[in-house]
């Protein structure tokens, strides 16, 4: 940050220099692990270019239809786009899908059937897909009103995958084998992909034909590969977090063998549909703009993750991951402590923001979601999580978890609101 930069935070911000200074210094120890972002960042936007040249994507792309959405191709070359820019057989990518937990539930119930068995491989569950499992609550059309029982494997100290337990779990029931990526609400570190590749490998050393899942949420291109290119069948995301790139409105994405997205695709649509059908609502020139900057955006987000690492690490809080530990998702885990802190780190983020930057964010119940959350966005793309925002369940030991930053600069003005919102009150050790 140059003196201009400086002075402006300073004069128009009102952030003190003591803060303005700490985050320098973060950025200067950084240098090393942003070299590393950058790298990962540059190799996938030429992978993307690539693919979207060999697709020969013209305007045509960007017309739609209405009624049934027969022969949108548009629709189709996306779909096929994001198949062959995950390295995966087929997708499908619908502007209708709600969000992620909509596009991993349609994975499971499209796949699992009564007496089928489905096995999470990293301990719990992310919150809203306990609700779909049936886990938590009675929601209708869970998994288990189907008749489809469950199992967890839990992760090893350290946040490893129990390679052997999870092979022992394996039995003549079990048909799909999940894990998740990203941390989700826990404070481990997000899984590597040649942890994901070393799973697919035991799960099949196994049973041959189970399927091996991957809930990519918050993954996507954070790595050179993606979990469908080293060995899992199929993984699904959200079109609000990273492959959204910020331009989506909407929507989700399911990528994998072709013979699996087709059973998802009538979950989505309808037996004897699947996905031949289903209107793009015009929206497929910003899902293809956002793929193609997505990239960049996801890269952005990582150091701004980073950089709330080294700073709140420089001030003594625990976080994960570490400054320099390897990511694998844009988040970005700190425990703060005590709800007043949470809600304090939340407020700034909050007030960093383009849009809402004037409101402020309280705790509430969230559909799916069994404790209270609070949440700071104020986002173009309403709930948007690749844009610059911070949630926290309002529980025991009180992490707040902070990701996105459609740009650099405005994840590092996250950070540091949250940084002067915590000190104006006191909350801050060090400061
Ligand atoms: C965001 C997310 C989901 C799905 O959440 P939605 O809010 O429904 O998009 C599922 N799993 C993980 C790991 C996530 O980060």
């Amino acid at each position: 940050m140059n003196k201009e930069t400086y002075n402006y935070l300073h004069e128009h911000f009102g952030i003190d220099a003591a803060i303005l200074t700490r985050v320098e210094e973060a950025e200067a120890r950084l240098a090393s692990v942003f070299s590393r972002l950058d790298d990962i960042r540059s190799f996938n936007q030429y992978k993307v270019l690539d693919q979207f040249q060999r697709a020969r994507i013209n305007d045509q792309h960007f017309a739609w239809n209405t009624g049934y959405g027969y022969d949108d191709v548009g629709r189709t070359a996306l779909e096929q786009l994001f198949a062959d820019v995950f390295g995966a057989e087929a997708g499908l990518v619908r502007p209708t899908i709600v969000n992620g937990t909509h596009a991993l539930a349609s994975v499971y119930l499209g796949l699992l059937r009564q007496g089928d068995e489905l096995i999470y491989c990293n301990g719990d569950p992310y919150d809203t897909m306990q609700t779909v499992i049936g886990l938590k609550g009675n929601a209708y059309g869970n998994l288990r009103e189907f008749g489809v029982s469950y199992k967890q494997v839990d992760l090893l100290d350290g946040g490893k995958i129990d390679i052997e337990g999870v092979k022992r779990a394996i039995g003549p029931k079990t048909k799909v084998c999940a894990l998740q990526r990203s941390r989700g609400y826990a404070f481990r570190n997000a899984m590597t992909i040649p942890q994901i590749e070393e799973w697919a490998a035991a799960c099949k050393s196994v049973k041959p034909d189970v399927i091996c899942m991957v809930d990519n949420c918050y993954g996507e291109f954070t790595d050179e590969k993606e979990p469908v290119g080293v060995g899992a069948d199929i993984m699904a995301g959200s079109l609000i977090k990273n492959p959204g790139g910020g331009l989506a409105l909407s929507g989700g994405y399911i990528v994998g063998r072709r013979d699996l997205v087709d059973k998802v695709a009538t979950r989505v649509t309808s037996p004897g549909i699947g996905g031949e059908c289903g209107l793009t609502f015009g929206q497929t020139r910003s899902m293809f703009q956002g793929l193609f900057i997505a990239p960049r955006v996801t890269m952005d987000a990582v150091k701004g993750a980073a950089l709330c690492a080294q700073v709140f690490a420089d001030l003594g809080y625990e976080v994960c991951p570490g400054p320099a530990d390897p990511r694998n998702d844009i988040v970005e885990a700190v425990r703060l402590g005590s709800p007043e802190a949470v809600c304090a780190f939340c407020e700034g983020v909050q007030a960093a923001a383009p849009i809402d930057s004037y409101v402020t964010p309280v705790p509430w119940d969230m559909p799916g979601y069994t404790d209270q959350i609070i949440m700071a966005a104020g986002a173009f793309v309403g709930g948007s999580s690749i844009e610059l925002s911070a949630d926290a369940p309002m529980r025991e030991p009180h992490d707040v978890f902070f990701q996105g930053g459609i740009t650099y600069d405005h994840a590092r003005f996250g950070v540091i609101k949250a940084l002067q919102t915590l000190k104006d009150r006191g909350l801050v050790k060090g400061l």
